[in-house]
């Protein structure tokens, strides 16, 4: 027979993993579905290097110190984790149970918790055609999970936001060359960073549209345009990596059933759904005076699991401290 989880967590962000940790404290044997490769939601993929400074306890940790302190949370109760697979439908089973219907396969669940944010992530792709084969050898890259990959290496960056700008400071002490190229000759980076950046030895590249990726000689050629001039320039680099940002779908939920509130989730104070042991959490849900912090969100997944452990256990009366779970 299929396994079925207790609880099935849709999405891997700091909200859905807070809660997947939850849930495992209180030995309830949970799953966490994530869409993207990597765990961590938009704090990973939108603003790793930047500082949090609202979480409760944390006099200020950068982002993706936060989601690796919330790995090794988690890490305590293994729970299953199914990257790159995105939750398609959530059917009723004849059981009152639940089948998702994901890319990779069903997952059975007794209780689920939406926690999608603002929908599924995808990378804003570079407006030309290239070779695929340059994403699967790594010489094209929309995420960097690891910066130490790129360590003496000759990187290009092709963005003009925040995260582009922050991509670059990063790398500039560990890469050998970091070029940045930017279709406008202002960056939309937060101002002290930019100076930052511009006073560093990150090269800029700007106004300069990319034109061509090819590879040559176990390089990547990246064919650059000026803006409203014939000038081309090529240049030749290991990695590029392609900053411009993420789209965020929710459309999705309409499909699922769900009552919602304009376009999240509508929950009552349990962060209950209107279906039945289907619960919503973080930024996917809309209650008045709703907030979309990573401290709302860590707030709201205890009430969720706790909800759905008592609906699927009743008679299991648990602890609400962690001090009397362990102590
Ligand atoms: C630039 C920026 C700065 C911010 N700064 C702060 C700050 O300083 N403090 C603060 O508290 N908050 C901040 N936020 C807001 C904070 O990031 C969000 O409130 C938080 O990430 C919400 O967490 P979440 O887990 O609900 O959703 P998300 O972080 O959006 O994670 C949802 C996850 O679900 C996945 N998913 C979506 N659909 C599916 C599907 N169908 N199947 C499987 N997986 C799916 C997504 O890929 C994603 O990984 C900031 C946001 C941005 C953009």
């Amino acid at each position: 027979m299929e396994h079925k989880y207790d609880l099935v967590v849709i999405g891997g962000g700091p909200v859905g993993l807070f809660a997947a940790y939850f849930a495992g404290m209180r030995s309830a044997d949970v799953a966490v579905v994530e869409s993207l490769p990597q765990l961590g939601g938009q704090v990973s993929a939108l603003f790793p290097e930047k500082n949090i400074y609202d979480v409760g306890g944390i006099p200020g940790i950068k982002a993706k110190d936060l989601v690796k302190n919330q790995l090794t949370q988690l890490e305590a109760f293994q729970p299953e984790v199914f990257l790159e697979t995105s939750v398609q439908s959530i059917e009723e089973n004849g059981d009152g149970d639940y089948s998702l219907i994901t890319n990779q396969g069903v997952i059975l669940a007794r209780s689920i918790i939406i926690a999608i944010g603002n929908g599924a992530f995808a990378p804003r792709k570079l407006a030309f055609d290239y070779d695929p084969e340059l994403e699967h050898n790594g010489m094209v890259d929309y995420f960097i999970s690891d910066l130490d990959t790129c360590r003496g290496q000759k990187i290009a960056i092709a963005g003009g936001g925040d995260s582009a700008v922050d991509c670059a400071l990063a790398l500039e002490p560990i890469a050998d060359q970091v070029t940045i190229i930017h279709r406008r000759d202002q960056f939309r980076g937060l101002e002290s960073s930019v100076t930052k950046m511009e006073n560093s030895r990150v090269q800029i590249k700007t106004p300069f549209l990319l034109n061509q990726l090819h590879e040559q000689d176990h390089q990547l050629a990246v064919t650059l345009k000026r803006v409203k001039s014939d000038e081309l320039q090529t240049i030749l680099v290991d990695k590029l990596i392609v900053n411009y940002g993420f789209t965020a779908d929710s459309r999705i939920l309409r499909q699922w059933g769900l009552e919602l509130k304009g376009v999240k989730v509508k929950v009552n104070t349990k962060m209950e759904t209107n279906r039945p042991k289907i619960y919503a959490i973080g930024d996917a849900v809309d209650y008045e005076g709703k907030l979309d912090l990573i401290a709302t969100g860590y707030g709201e997944a205890p009430i969720a699991v706790t909800t759905a452990l008592q609906t699927i256990y009743p008679n299991k009366i648990q602890p609400v401290h962690s001090t009397s779970l362990f102590n």
